[in-house]
């Protein structure tokens, strides 16, 4: 049996950790006075030698995304921890704000002192109300150790942590719409160039991390960048949290090294497809992710395997489809998500999103056109590389490959006015046998 490698989850299961006492009785904070007693560059460094890589989605190396903050600018330097985890499919993020979010916070201050950045903020989805009190608490009982705001730990070091809910919009997940949100108007995306590291927040040089990305740091920082090397692979150094979920025994967060294969989280961890179904896909990275055959169960789950097969790694949402579900179904309610949570701004995805939602709920109750599966390909084509943030390219994913995979179910349900699946045609089956 395959064990869990515990580092951003390290010591999660003690009653207690997510109290300041019982974090620093467990090496909490440990991290960050090492980290004080460096120079910011030799922290830099460290993470940069470490491999670590963005678990947002994009995969960029951290250390590197770090080292681009622009080093003259006149305004004030910022980091931003991207708490607004809203990916269908993906939960890690909460975890760790409502079960460690000491962690999370040293995390923030020690890349703070990394980068430069005096003021850091979290950035927390809106409806998760107790990840944010957790994270409150958290950081009041940091400021009030002195391990946060002025002079940290004697250090000299002056770091302030505000938190910062957000208002329940997807569309705030992606960084330039977060600045936006932060500094008080309307989550929309800006234009880049210029890119955050050059003027974000405020039009001050910015840093933007995934939640479990920072909260990698400290154990980085404490064992060293060769010890978090040595697990993953050589391209995909270090561990992952798996979120779980969809036709599966025993959905959850798994924290594995990058290389397990999809089938010992789905079928060691997991306990295997539920109520006797088989596999028919899944999706490896959280909806916007290309969904993926059962054939391909032994795909490593590193970003370079997952590419090789068609797909990409993403937030790390694995959602498993079993053999009773309905393709056309499932895309369509995936497509409802994009549907609502497009932010208008752009014709392709406003107006390509309706549409695609439109024609999937046409299909999938039987009332599909000759021409439906032709059509969602010319909208999706419409929308791809056209629209103004990576959301537009997220939505028409599921719809892609969907089609790539399972286009006869899709044909079915025009030609038959029916499903394939459905229990009208599963008794009538069983009555012509
Ligand atoms: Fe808004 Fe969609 Fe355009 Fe992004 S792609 S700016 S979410 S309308």
């Amino acid at each position: 049996m395959t064990e869990q490698v515990r580092i951003v989850t390290q010591n999660i299961d003690i009653p207690g950790i997510d109290t300041f006492s019982v974090y620093t009785q467990h090496g909490g904070f440990q991290a960050l006075r090492k980290a004080l007693a460096m120079e910011p560059a030799a922290v830099l460094e460290t993470v940069k030698n470490s491999g670590l890589r963005g678990r947002g989605g994009a995969g960029f190396p951290t250390g590197m995304k770090w080292s681009f903050l622009a080093k003259n600018s006149s305004k004030p330097t910022y980091l931003c921890a991207n708490g607004d985890e809203s990916e269908p499919g993906t939960f890690k993020d909460r975890m760790i704000m409502e079960k460690i979010p000491h962690r999370l916070v040293e995390g923030v201050i020690i890349s703070a002192y990394a980068t430069g950045a005096k003021q850091a903020f979290i950035y927390i989805r809106g409806e998760l109300a107790f990840a944010a009190r957790q994270l409150e608490r958290a950081i009041a009982e940091t400021y009030a150790a002195g391990y946060a705001g002025k002079n940290i730990m004697g250090s000299g070091a002056d770091i302030d942590v505000v938190l910062h809910r957000g208002a329940g919009a997807y569309i705030c997940g992606e960084e330039t719409a977060l600045m936006e949100s932060l500094e008080g108007k309307r989550g929309y995306p800006r234009l880049k160039p210029p890119f955050p590291a050059a003027s974000g927040l405020y039009g001050g040089p910015t840093v933007i991390n995934n939640c479990e990305t920072l909260s990698t740091v400290p154990a980085i920082i404490e064992n060293g960048a060769e010890w978090y090397a040595a697990y993953g692979t050589e391209k995909s150094k270090g561990t992952r949290i798996f979120c779980l979920s969809g036709h599966v025994n025993k959905p959850g967060n798994y924290e594995l090294p990058m290389g397990a294969t999809f089938r010992t989280l789905i079928e060691e961890f997991g306990g295997g497809v539920w109520k006797g179904h088989k596999l028919k896909a899944f999706v490896p990275g959280g909806s916007s992710t290309p969904m993926l055959s059962a054939d391909k169960i032994d795909t490593p789950m590193d970003y370079e395997s997952v590419a090789a097969a068609g797909s990409m790694l993403g937030a790390a949402g694995v959602i498993v489809i079993d053999d009773s579900t309905c393709i056309v179904d499932a895309v369509s309610r995936m497509e409802e998500f994009y549907r609502d949570e497009s932010c208008g701004k752009c014709s392709p995805c406003r107006e390509g999103t309706f549409w695609l939602a439109q024609l999937l709920e046409r299909l999938a109750e039987g009332h599909g056109r000759a021409e439906d599966v032709q059509l969602l390909n010319d909208i999706c084509n419409n929308m791809s590389g056209k629209c103004f943030c990576p959301l537009g390219d997220a939505a028409i994913t599921p719809v892609t490959s969907a089609i790539k995979l399972f286009r006869e179910e899709f044909e079915y349900h025009i030609i038959h006015h029916n499903c394939p699946l459905s229990e009208h045609n599963r008794s009538a089956a069983v009555s012509h046998t």
